[in-house]
């Protein structure tokens, strides 16, 4: 690059504008092209043609998208922007195969700062400055004719018309072979420059203008808790668990042959956990799953509507029972806000937060005092505490796990994963998952050691890949993300003390773990482990529904069979198998 590259004549707006959409629709689309030449069907002088007949539609779609957008008044600022965002999706595209939508835009908006930091690279910061250093410095210097408005006007409409024109007729011409290769190859259409963001960002801020200009909807007015109140030390006490990146395929439970949970597998083989096998997530990421999994709309519910619902944690404190959320993360996405949470990201603990983050182990650590602050009133009803865990958060695997827990070794210590073999990326996820089963196993020792009912239920937000068919991270549109993103781990535990509570007989479990089951599950087996009545209830989401003893028993504990009518038309369940046992 030579300062000759900037012409001293002044250029005409529309050849600026010409020579943008020339760099944008090749270079500023490489991740595009090679993908497509890289597709097994590219390999015959059929495709190539139909490859560049594709090239014609980007290169006129984008000339077309310039001559309405770039505009004198602000002409310099828009071009680098635009090309800021072609390099930046390149590098993310380009590095961990993720595609730019509407959620991973979602995702990147809520982005913290730690989590940026993680991202952040020499190989980036060279593909910035080669994305946007060079055409930028060329777009800023270059001088420009001043050009009356209306003539201007004029021409760039009139080139977006014909731009266009040139657009459908190329599609036209190669309909056949564009369509089936963007049927087969969804993703690319997430892959064009700058589209793919300016598309997202439009959904992004109609949807959440929309949805920030909604009051938060009550939901469950009707909860109330089954059972009189105990006292503060024999009420029971669930955790749950909302894991991060984990996913089942390198869980040692799940059959991963790698020893990646030795202290589940205990529980397990003493007859005190259940592991379930076939958990499908609701999202590909936080952003989506989060909310999601805690909602009791269900995956598909959850997804249509843009009305702001209050979630799992507002029904079981309506209920009257005590709510903590604990964040080691990004945030509760909303969810906690109506209950107490404390964050646990940043404390400084010098054992458990060296570098200014704190390991999954702080929330364990602080979990005591923050229960103490709960109302005793609620606390007597019972409490439910949500530990978010950081998990095996990525790019940046290796920073999740203590030193002591490093058992796979060498450990990819780049947060570029394309510097490191599969081999070290898999070790340095194995050794967050291991952490993790630590973190699960002394959470559970704790909650032994507590002389009340307890109960953990783990299941993780999404899962990862690793690197399978060129994919890293998660964040895929869920209609092709592949099964190594959305099939997660879940266990669930619970003490002697709390089965005697629950009144469920231990084998009840163990038909619904091997079965299919989604976060869509969480919602009404949350609220049957809380002993929660409400219409919100769905007795066929509830994994633990074959627990529940028949009506039968019901009356012979409570002797109260109209009670029970009662709550089981509430539920919308039949009389014979009354999902909500009384108690007490
Ligand atoms: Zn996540």
């Amino acid at each position: 690059m030579t300062l000759s590259l900037v012409s001293h004549r002044p250029l005409h707006p529309v050849v600026m504008s010409l020579i943008l959409a020339l760099w944008l629709s090749t270079l500023g689309n490489a991740p595009l092209w090679l993908t497509l030449l890289g597709l097994p069907e590219s390999h015959n002088p059929r495709a190539w043609l139909g490859i560049a007949g594709f090239g014609v539609v980007v290169l006129a779609f984008t000339v077309a998208f310039l001559c309405l957008v770039v505009w004198p008044w602000w002409r310099k600022p828009v071009g680098l922007v635009l090309l800021l965002v072609a390099a930046f999706n390149s590098y993310f595209m380009y590095t961990y195969g993720v595609v730019i939508d509407t959620s991973m835009l979602a995702n990147a908006v809520q982005t913290d700062a730690r989590e940026v930091r993680d991202l952040l690279s020499w190989s980036m910061l060279a593909a910035v400055m080669l994305g946007v250093g060079l055409p930028g410095w060329w777009w800023w210097k270059q001088p420009v004719q001043q050009t009356p408005a209306r003539p201007l006007l004029a021409r760039q409409i009139g080139l977006a018309v014909v731009a266009t024109l040139v657009m459908l007729v190329m599609v036209w011409l190669s309909f056949q072979d564009l369509a089936s290769t963007m049927r087969n190859h969804r993703s690319l259409r997430y892959m064009i420059n700058p589209f793919n963001t300016v598309y997202a960002t439009m959904r992004l801020v109609v949807g959440n203008t929309a949805h920030a200009s909604q009051l938060v909807q009550p939901i469950g007015a009707d909860a109330t808790l089954l059972g009189s109140a105990s006292d503060v030390d024999t009420s029971p006490l669930i955790v749950l668990v909302v894991g991060e990146t984990a996913r089942a395929a390198n869980v040692g439970l799940a059959g991963y042959a790698r020893d990646t949970t030795p202290r589940l597998k205990q529980l397990q083989d003493s007859g005190e956990l259940v592991y379930f096998s076939k958990v499908t997530s609701c999202g590909t990421n936080t952003q989506v799953s989060l909310p999601c999994m805690f909602s009791d709309l269900g995956r598909d519910g959850y997804g249509k509507t843009e009305a702001r619902f209050e979630n799992l944690l507002d029904v079981l404190q309506r209920a009257g029972m005590a709510v903590l959320w604990l964040d080691n993360q990004s945030g509760c996405k909303g969810l906690c806000d109506r209950v107490p949470h404390a964050d646990t990201r940043e404390l400084k603990d010098p054992s458990l937060c060296p570098e200014g983050e704190c390991f999954d182990e702080e929330m364990l650590r602080v979990l005591p005092e923050h229960l103490n602050q709960l109302e005793p009133v609620r606390r007597a009803h019972g409490t439910v505490v949500v530990m978010h865990q950081m998990g095996s958060h990525g790019p940046a695997y290796y920073k999740r796990t203590p030193p002591e827990f490093k058992v796979f070794t060498p450990e990819c210590h780049s947060n570029v994963l394309q510097e490191c073999s599969d081999q070290e990326i898999v070790n340095a996820y194995d050794n967050s998952v291991r952490y993790t089963d630590h973190f699960l196993g002394q959470t559970v020792a704790w909650l032994k050691s507590q002389k009340r009912p307890t109960a953990l239920v783990y299941v993780s937000d999404h899962g990862e890949s690793l690197g399978e068919k060129g994919l890293y991270l998660h964040g895929m549109p869920y209609a092709m993300a592949p099964k190594e993103q959305t099939s997660v781990p879940m266990a669930v535990w619970f003490s002697a003390p709390m089965l005697n509570h629950l009144g469920w007989d231990k084998s009840c479990w163990l038909g619904q773990a091997s079965q299919p089951v989604t976060h869509d599950n969480l919602f009404s087996s949350m609220l049957s482990l809380a002993h929660v009545q409400t219409r919100l209830y769905k007795r066929q989401l509830d994994v633990f529904s074959a627990c529940q003893p028949g009506q039968r028993k019901v009356q012979a504990i409570t002797g109260l069979p109209s009670a029970s009518e009662h709550a089981a038309k509430r539920l919308n369940t039949t009389v014979e198998a009354d999902p909500k046992p009384s108690h007490g």
